[in-house]
């Protein structure tokens, strides 16, 4: 993420903020210019974005703002709906009228915009059909007496357990299935790397490159997981696959590695935001050429700054902030990714 500046009185402005905290202006994300920015307020109420945009075009704030303070980006008017780019992604949300499903869908929300600013600042398709397969929808659910939900993706369509927006929950269910890593943001970006597997896997040339990293995504996908659940991973999945789950079936070690690449992007980005100074041995290619590297590049600058991330974890005495080993392999997987990632970008 990067550092964004109240543009009236330098102030930082954290994504979500809903006030810059020098001035006291109004804050909101403006997704043309994939950035946090202040805003005045219009002789009509309307919300007047400090930032170089039409002056003739007119915002507002999206309705989830003034509702339920579940969000806080701006909506252009001549979109014609209430929603922003990222509520009207949920085309079900849970019933809001019970506190703790308002309380949960809200956490939900919060980690969806992370993930929906990643990939605008990615310059990645999501709100048009792409390549035959529709615009990206979530589901964000909360369980009923006889209705599980199960946090999983089905073509276009994403649905999230709002359960996992619960500490305790998630934690219980995090220890359970023996996972290092188990979060919001993380679920999010793994199920949206299903969603641009769909939308790469009509690209020519893409299936020699997945198979021969992953390989064949042919075999029995329910089989796969039933016996991942049953047996557990294979005994050597260490040297080969980002996570334990990520030996189940090429699909999921697929998604793991495009999580593992959005995560990449994010952290070294912040780095980079904070004018991160390598050690010269271990800065191969420099923090500070051009945004986004190519795979190798990005992967070399993550070496230390995962490094560092972990030790100033261990400094303040929290566990590690990436408690994942990137092998050799898997850092050809993940190198493939955001080759895949480039090649799908809009031009900048
Ligand atoms: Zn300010
Ligand atoms: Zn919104
Ligand atoms: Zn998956």
């Amino acid at each position: 993420m990067q550092i964004f500046q109240c543009r009236a009185c330098g102030s930082r402005l954290y994504f979500g903020n809903r006030l810059c905290l020098g001035c006291g202006r109004q804050t909101a994300y403006l997704a043309e210019g994939v950035a946090m920015v202040a805003v005045d307020i219009g002789n009509d109420g309307a919300p007047l974005p400090l930032a170089d945009v039409d002056r003739s075009r007119r915002w507002r704030h999206c309705l989830h703002r003034a509702n339920d303070d579940a969000c806080f980006w701006l909506v252009d008017e001549a979109d014609g709906t209430p929603l922003c780019r990222s509520c009207r992604l949920s085309v079900l949300i849970p019933d809001l009228s019970d506190p703790i499903n308002h309380a949960r869908w809200k956490r939900v929300e919060a980690a969806k915009q992370w993930l929906i600013h990643s990939l605008l600042e990615l310059r990645l398709p999501f709100e048009r059909e792409t390549s035959g397969v529709p615009p990206l929808e979530f589901h964000l659910l909360s369980a009923q007496p006889g209705h599980r939900v199960i946090t999983g993706h089905q073509e276009s369509l994403i649905t999230i357990d709002v359960a996992e927006a619960d500490d305790e929950i998630r934690l219980r269910r995090r220890a359970s299935l023996g996972e290092p890593y188990r979060t919001l943001l993380g679920h999010l970006r793994h199920e949206v790397g299903h969603y641009y597997w769909q939308v790469l896997a009509s690209r020519p040339g893409f299936f020699d490159g997945f198979r021969s990293l992953f390989g064949d995504e042919g075999v029995d996908y329910s089989q796969s997981l039933d016996r991942h659940y049953q047996q557990g991973a294979v005994s050597d999945w260490q040297g080969r696959y980002i996570s334990a789950y990520a030996s189940s079936h090429p699909w999921e070690d697929w998604a793991e590695s495009w999580a593992h690449f959005m995560h990449v992007v994010d952290a070294v980005d912040t780095a980079r935001a904070h004018r991160l100074r390598l050690d010269d041995v271990l800065e191969p290619a420099g923090l500070y050429g051009p945004w986004p590297p190519d795979g190798e590049t990005l992967l070399d600058l993550w070496q230390p700054v995962s490094l560092l991330i972990n030790d100033l974890n261990r400094a303040v005495g929290m566990p590690d902030a990436y408690p994942f080993v990137v092998s050799p392999t898997v850092r050809d997987k993940i190198a493939f990714v955001s080759a895949q990632a480039r090649a799908l970008a809009s031009p900048g």
